[in-house]
């Protein structure tokens, strides 16, 4: 969520975010496969604290998707709407158009061959285009 607060991604931050994720679907799909129960406590100021920021941030995110758009530059190629996981783009008069069933994955950032999707207006980095090319549709 660092393009929420206009901060530049950091190539090293997300290698180190995706390699810590690796390992712990890891351990929780090996847990599974032994059938091992995960005991993992938690406090209850904690449980309550995650469950509020969660429920915060989904009433937040319909609001948010508004932000999102596509500039003339869009050549309706189409890639974001077949990789939109929530069917959230149309094209309406030539161009991308964002709805609210956004879950804000910022897939369609990252996969649009010309960089023409903005948020609130602004060009974002597109850091992860490497790294989801073999899972593009
Ligand atoms: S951010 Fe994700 S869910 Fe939202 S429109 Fe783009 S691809 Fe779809
Ligand atoms: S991927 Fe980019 S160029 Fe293609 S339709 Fe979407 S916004 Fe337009």
């Amino acid at each position: 969520m660092l393009f929420l607060l206009n901060k530049q991604p950091n190539i090293n931050e997300y290698d180190k975010i995706l390699y810590n994720a690796e390992c712990k679907v890891k351990t929780i799909v090996e847990n599974f496969i032994k059938n091992n129960k995960l005991k993992k406590e938690n406090s209850l100021i904690r449980i309550k604290l995650g469950k509020t920021c969660g429920n915060f941030f989904r009433r937040m995110i319909p609001k948010i998707s508004k932000n999102i758009t596509a500039t003339s530059e869009c050549t309706k190629c189409g890639i974001c709407l077949t990789n939109c996981p929530n069917g959230n783009i149309t094209f309406e008069d030539g161009k991308a158009v964002f709805h609210s069933k956004c879950m804000l994955c910022l897939r369609c950032i990252y996969v649009c061959p010309v960089n023409a999707i903005r948020y609130k207006g602004k060009k974002i980095k597109q850091v992860q285009k490497d790294r989801i090319k073999g899972v593009i549709k």
